[in-house]
C-alpha cells in the first residue's frame, strides 16, 4: 500500500477548490462509479467539481446518479479543457499510468502544471504528489469508501455516492465473488445499502438491461469458443463484421470472456475482439488462482491490470493474435498446470 501526502492533501482540500476528477478510458462500472461518489463527495465538501470521461461508456452505466453533469473529453473537448485548465487539482481514478486515458487527453494531462491526486488499485503506479495506492483492495470505490472514512466523513455518504460505489464494487469483484472480497468488502456494502443503495435496482441495472442483439453477439462469440484442455485454457474471437451483424453497442462484449472462464476445469480465458476503427484487436484476460494474466498481458500484449484480469492489445489480425497466443502456452504449461486447485 503507498500513501503518499495524504495529510498536506486534507490541509489542500480545507479551502473551497475547483477539482478535475478522471476515470481511464473505456470507463467501466468501477472508474464511473468512483468518479460520481467522489464527485457527489467534494461538492458536499464544498468544492466546485468536475468528472471528465476520456471517451463513451456502457449505456448500462448511464443511470448512474450524476452520469449526467459528466463531460465527455472527446466529444466536448473544449468545455472539457477548460475544466481541466481551471481546476486547482486533479483526481485520477481507477488507473496507473497516464496513457490509460487515451492518447490525446494524455498529451492534455502531461502540460498540467498543478498537482494530481491517485486513487487506485492497479500495480505499479506512476509516481504523482498524493497517493492512495492499494493492489489488494478489490476495487477503487472501495478505496472511495475508505478514503472518505479516513477523512471522518460517513456522514456524508447518501443515497446517490451509496449507489455509484455499491456498482463499482460489485462491477469490479464479479458481484462479490473474486478473491479480493473481503469480509471488508461485505461490511462496507452492507453500510452501503443502510446509507441508501438499493442492490436489487443496481444489480438490474447493469446486468439485466440486455438488448437483443448483444444476446445474439454473445451467442456467436460463444460459438466462437476454442478450448485449448492440455493448457486449462479457452478462449473467445470476436471479428468486426460478427460485431456489426449484431449491432454491437459499446459494452456488449463486457464480461463475456467470463463464459470461457466459466468451463470445468479452465483456468486461463481470454478474448479477441477485433477493433477496425483502432486497426488493432482489443484483448481481455481472465484467470484463476496463481496464474497471473498482469505478468502474461505485460510481457507479450502492451497491457496490464491485476494478477486475475488483465487487458491489452495486438495489432495484427484475428488469426495472427490467435497464432502468436497458442504459440506462448507451451512455454506456461506448469505454471498453469499448477494455477489452481478447486
Ligand atoms: P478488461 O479486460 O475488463 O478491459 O480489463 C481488465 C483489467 O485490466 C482492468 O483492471 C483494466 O484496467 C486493465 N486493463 C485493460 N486493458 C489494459 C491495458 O491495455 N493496459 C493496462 N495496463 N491495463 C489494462
Ligand atoms: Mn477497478
Amino acid at each position: 500500500m503507498i500513501l503518499k501526502e495524504l495529510d498536506s492533501l486534507k490541509t489542500f482540500l480545507e479551502k473551497p477548490r475547483n477539482i478535475v476528477v478522471i476515470g481511464h478510458r473505456n470507463p467501466d462500472g468501477d472508474a464511473m462509479g468512483s468518479t460520481l461518489a467522489l464527485y457527489h463527495y467534494f461538492n458536499k465538501k464544498g468544492h466546485n467539481t468536475t468528472v471528465v470521461v476520456p471517451n463513451e461508456y456502457p449505456d448500462f452505466l448511464h443511470w448512474l446518479p450524476g452520469s449526467d453533469t459528466t463531460c465527455r473529453f472527446d466529444w466536448q473537448n473544449t468545455q472539457s479543457k477548460k475544466a481541466i485548465d481551471t481546476s486547482d487539482i486533479i483526481f485520477l481514478l481507477d488507473f496507473n499510468a497516464l496513457h490509460r486515458v487515451g492518447h490525446d487527453m494524455q498529451k492534455t494531462l502531461e502540460k498540467y502544471p498543478n498537482d494530481f491526486a491517485m486513487i487506485d488499485h492497479h500495480q505499479q503506479p506512476d509516481d504523482v504528489k498524493y497517493m492512495y495506492s492499494d493492489v489488494t483492495i478489490c476495487s477503487t470505490c472501495q478505496m472511495v469508501y475508505q478514503f472518505i472514512e479516513m477523512n471522518n466523513d460517513l456522514d456524508l455518504i447518501d443515497k446517490d455516492i451509496a449507489t455509484c460505489l455499491y456498482t463499482g464494487i460489485m462491477t469490479d469483484t464479479g458481484s462479490f465473488r473474486f478473491r479480493s472480497t473481503t469480509s471488508k468488502t461485505h461490511r462496507i456494502i452492507g453500510d452501503l445499502i443502510d446509507k441508501g443503495a438499493e442492490n436489487d435496482r443496481i444489480h438490474n441495472n447493469v446486468y439485466d438491461s440486455n438488448s437483443y442483439g448483444r444476446l445474439l453477439l454473445l451467442g456467436q462469440a460463444l460459438s466462437n469458443l476454442q478450448i485449448l484442455p492440455e493448457y486449462k485454457t479457452a478462449f473467445i474471437t470476436l471479428t468486426d463484421e460478427e460485431k456489426k451483424k449484431f449491432d454491437f453497442q459499446k459494452g456488449d462484449t463486457e464480461g463475456v470472456v467470463n463464459y470461457a472462464l466459466s468451463l470445468k476445469g479452465i483456468i486461463f480465458a481470454a478474448i479477441f475482439i477485433e477493433d477496425n476503427d483502432q486497426n488493432s484487436i482489443k484483448i481481455s484476460f481472465r484467470s484463476k488462482g496463481k496464474f497471473s494474466v498482469n505478468q502474461f498481458a505485460r510481457n507479450h500484449f502492451e497491457g496490464g491490470g491485476h494478477d486475475n484480469a488483465a487487458g491489452g492489445k495486438f495489432d495484427g489480425s484475428i488469426e495472427e493474435i490467435v497464432t502468436k497466443f497458442k504459440a506462448l502456452l507451451p512455454e506456461y504449461k506448469i505454471e498453469l498446470e499448477l494455477s489452481y486447485e478447486s
